[in-house]
């Protein structure tokens, strides 16, 4: 069928979504033989053995239905049990979604209405752009270049009565960049100014580098009332195929997103949560502790030529581009040396940066550093 004949059945919100950017370089990935994939937005360890077993027994046992909208009772119980001794607080409901993405996009469908505007860091997490495209709502990327800080002139300079909702994401993807406690204040003062709803998407929260026991991004919580916070398994325990991620905070959003979840994704996967409660009891520590020396790693071979900002969090760097070169014409060239990179105009209106995530073998690291400074003309 030609393209006359379906588009009809495309519509503008689809036809809207661009996902060229990181197609193209998975595209040219598929046709490398062993390339050395600094692609991938994953961790590169499995699933601990015994939440894999809890999944086995959980499907063994027929716990194979819908659970409850809101997720099933231990899970949702441990989570705030835990959440309100991380926060001092009691932090209410957990609502237990499908993977961080569900509960963002059940976050959006709650909050905005069609011309409703988010406001986001630039670079940013490129499900945030289309998420709004797909809700009809309207991006606000906030130029963050070049330290990725929280800069409160440049939010409020981009602010209009239109103006609902401000996401920050810290550890960041894709620039590894931690804010700071003043950049959080700054950013609650933004919100409380302007009524902005926060919403602080926490997924790479376990790998911080710099933890100082019992501080959360967003602390002393609630620092303002009108927050929701979303985190989730998929990082932290490697299950980004079994979709369990969890939204607490703002009560009158929450329970709008726990109605939405009843006639979108129903529940999350039911014997995954069964196993995300048993993960909980896993130390992942020394995952963290693996992702620190690969940082060190990358950013001892590669800031002597490369301008980067040390990243404190996630598993990302965010490097510059030698000069003369956009981050497009370099990833090019470096996945035709077999190091698969992804330019910043993926996550980015800049494309002047490239986004390397180090979760794989150092071996791989240290290789692909080495082609990534050749390239550069070391
Ligand atoms: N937020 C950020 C910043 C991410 O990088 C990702 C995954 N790449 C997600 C949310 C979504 O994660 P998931 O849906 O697997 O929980």
């Amino acid at each position: 069928m030609g393209d006359l004949d379906s588009s009809r059945f495309v519509s503008r919100r689809a036809l809207g979504v661009d996902a060229s950017g990181i197609r193209k370089v998975f595209d040219l990935a598929a046709k490398l033989k062993d390339p050395i994939n600094l692609s991938i937005g994953l961790p590169d360890f499995d699933v601990p053995e015994p939440a894999k077993l809890v999944a086995y027994e959980a499907i063994r046992r027929g716990e194979n239905r819908y659970t409850q909208t809101q997720g099933i009772a231990p899970l949702r119980d441990r989570l705030r049990a835990d959440l309100s001794k991380e926060f001092g607080t009691d932090v209410g409901e957990v609502l237990i979604t499908s993977g961080v993405s569900g509960g963002l996009m059940l976050a959006m469908l709650a909050v905005l209405d069609p011309g409703d505007e988010v406001l986001f860091q630039d670079p940013y997490f490129v499900m945030y752009r289309h998420l709004l495209t797909m809700v009809s709502g309207v991006s606000k990327p906030v130029d963050s270049y070049p330290d990725f800080r929280f800069h409160a002139d440049r939010v409020e300079a981009q602010i209009t009565p239109r103006s609902k909702v401000l996401i920050l994401n810290s550890p960041a993807n894709p620039t590894g960049v931690v804010l700071t406690q003043d950049d959080v204040n700054a950013a609650v003062a933004m919100a409380k100014k302007h009524d902005l709803l926060l919403i602080s998407d926490e997924i790479y929260e376990p790998f911080l580098f710099n933890r100082t026991p019992g501080t959360s991004l967003i602390s002393p919580y609630p620092a303002y009332e009108k927050t929701v916070v979303v985190r989730g398994f998929s990082k932290s325990h490697a299950m980004t195929g079994w979709r369990v991620g969890y939204a607490f905070g703002y009560e009158p959003v929450v329970s709008q997103m726990t109605k939405l979840q009843q006639y979108t994704f129903v529940c999350a996967p039911s014997p995954f949560q069964y196993a995300a409660l048993a993960a909980l009891d896993q130390d992942m520590s020394r995952h963290v502790e693996d992702y620190r020396v690969k940082r060190d790693l990358v950013i001892g071979m590669l800031s002597p030529k490369f301008e980067i900002v040390r990243p404190e969090g996630a598993f990302y760097v965010f490097p510059k581009v030698p000069a003369g070169m956009t981050a497009t014409e370099f990833c090019m060239k470096a996945v035709e040396r077999g190091v698969l990179i992804i330019p910043g105009n993926v996550f980015s209106s800049r494309d002047t940066h490239f986004r390397i995530s180090y979760a794989t073998t150092n071996d791989k690291l240290k290789k692909g550093c080495e082609i990534l400074l050749e390239i550069a003309g070391v």
